[in-house]
């Protein structure tokens, strides 16, 4: 492959991936000074009341008999008591009703529709115009989660994490977000500098949910906005993508993708990895496995240089952790030649990931105190000729191969010369951390002969040493 690539773009670039089917659209409404109706006096409705008034909306009660938490929001609340009528309706911004039988609340719904005025029945779903969601309130800060009424419970619980996730910090942060608009309008910033501000923004605010947004804050961020602008550059981070299971990513991976303008990624990254960029982030395949046009690796580096220095934030998504077999050395060369800032983001290496299959430690006082990754596969597609034969030959030492499938008969073979006991344990994980993981376990003397009765159509990674064979399999590994 010697044609030549444009820098900016790749033919295989993705477009973002288009949106899904959704149940129901999320949209937030403003009532602030706008008149809502509110039909029934039970406790369910004055809780919609107290929510619709918290939204700034002048909220009009029609009830007969106000039960006891409605009376105690007489005030908030403007409680008329008597039925409600058609003309009650007129102008409203949101008719919300707890009303007690069918017919009522057909009728209502008839009148709401008359009206012009969307409206939502409590426990009611087939009447409702639109739902409330479950709230998480930091404002101006506001997260609704919808399930659109398939697992309120799994609502609940996320809304539970959320909760835990965003400090009651984060409040005071969005305030002050909005408080700095005027200023930052003020100081003419292009949209590059405009969007690096609100990153900056966004990191301190994660940094330092605790501490009051103060006025150093904003002109830090300012200030690196400007110096951004003027180098010009962007910026390149290595991010380990994991052995495939999105939850294995690292939070600060997650973070990368989603301010990321470009992904670069490899083919052994999981397309759900891929997927937690940033919606509007270019997505560029850059395999280099197989036979299929790929890209070399001086196209991937001058790829990222290019992205980069165009002022975009590169995020290269590298499978397991970067600093393994991945060739990120020749990466960052390129780049700091370029004058380019590098960051790396460490990943769970695939070794780590069969380990966690396999439910066995790579080390164990006595059995196993050394713990050594090779490849398997040489620059020439062949087994390497200076592996260290002695070291890997040491049953008392833990041996994780990569890329070792194609070559491992020819190693085992080598190993046993050198007096590695056949009978050994040795294991291979196949898709390690994938739905569709699998597990062969085997001796030395074995593994390769098992390997060559399988199909293997994902990536491997075969295991040997003492600690290996401590445990036998789990019942989880049997089926
Ligand atoms: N940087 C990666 C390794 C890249 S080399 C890491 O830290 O894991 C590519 C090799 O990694 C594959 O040939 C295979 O040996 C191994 N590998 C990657 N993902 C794997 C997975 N999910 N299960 C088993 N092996 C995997």
């Amino acid at each position: 492959m010697t044609e030549k690539k444009p820098l900016t773009r790749s033919p295989q670039d993705a477009p973002p991936p288009p949106i899904g089917e959704l149940a129901t659209l999320p949209v937030f409404f403003k009532l602030r000074g706008r008149r809502a109706v509110l039909v029934g006096g039970s406790d369910g409705a004055a809780w919609k009341g107290e929510l619709l008034a918290a939204a700034g909306a002048q909220v009009d009660v029609f009830c007969d008999a106000p039960g006891q938490k409605m009376q105690s929001l007489r005030g908030k609340l403007n409680l008329v008591e008597r039925p409600w009528e058609g003309h009650d309706l007129t102008g409203a911004a949101l008719i919300v009703g707890d009303v007690e039988d069918e017919m009522q609340a057909q009728m209502l719904r008839d009148a709401a529709k008359a009206a012009g005025v969307p409206v939502n029945l409590v426990d009611r779903p087939d009447f409702c115009d639109f739902q409330f969601g479950t709230i998480v309130e930091r404002s101006p800060l506001i997260i609704g989660i919808s399930t659109d009424g398939a697992a309120p419970v799994l609502g609940q619980a996320l809304r539970a994490r959320l909760e835990a996730l965003l400090p009651q910090g984060m409040r005071a942060w969005a305030q002050a977000a909005r408080d700095w608009r005027r200023e930052v309008r003020a100081k003419n910033l292009d949209a590059s500098e405009r969007r690096h501000f609100w990153r900056e923004f966004a990191q301190a605010a994660f940094a330092r949910p605790a501490l009051l947004p103060s006025e150093f804050d904003r002109e830090a961020a300012f200030d690196s906005a400007r110096k951004a602008n003027t180098t010009g550059t962007g910026c390149a981070i290595l991010v380990g993508a994991g052995p495939g299971d999105p939850e294995l990513l690292t939070l600060k991976a997650v973070q990368a993708l989603q301010s990321a303008d470009v992904v670069l990624y490899d083919d052994l990254v999981s397309p759900l990895v891929v997927e937690m960029a940033r919606r509007e982030a270019v997505r560029i395949a850059v395999g280099k496995r197989g036979y299929k046009p790929s890209c070399t690796q001086e196209d991937i580096s001058a790829l990222i240089v290019a992205h980069a220095k165009s002022g975009q934030r590169v995020v290269r998504l590298k499978g397991g952790d970067p600093m393994i077999f991945g060739r990120a050395n020749e990466e960052i060369a390129v780049l700091r030649a370029a004058g380019i800032p590098v960051e790396v983001v460490p990943g769970v290496t695939s070794a780590a990931a069969a380990a966690a299959a396999l439910q066995t430690s790579l080390t164990e006082r006595d059995v196993a105190r050394r713990l050594q990754f090779i490849t398997a596969h040489g620059r020439d597609g062949h087994l390497p000729k200076d592996l260290d034969w002695r070291a890997l030959a040491d049953a008392r030492a833990t041996s994780v191969i990569y890329m070792g499938v194609k070559t491992f008969r020819e190693l085992a073979e080598r190993l046993m010369r050198e007096g590695l006991p056949a009978s050994t344990p040795a294991a291979m994980v196949e898709r390690a951390s994938w739905p569709d993981q699998s597990i062969v376990r085997a001796t030395v003397g074995t593994l390769a002969d098992e390997m060559a009765r399988r199909t293997i159509k994902g990536p491997c990674v075969i295991l040997m040493g003492a600690a290996i064979g401590i445990f036998q399999a789990s019942e989880a590994e049997k089926v």
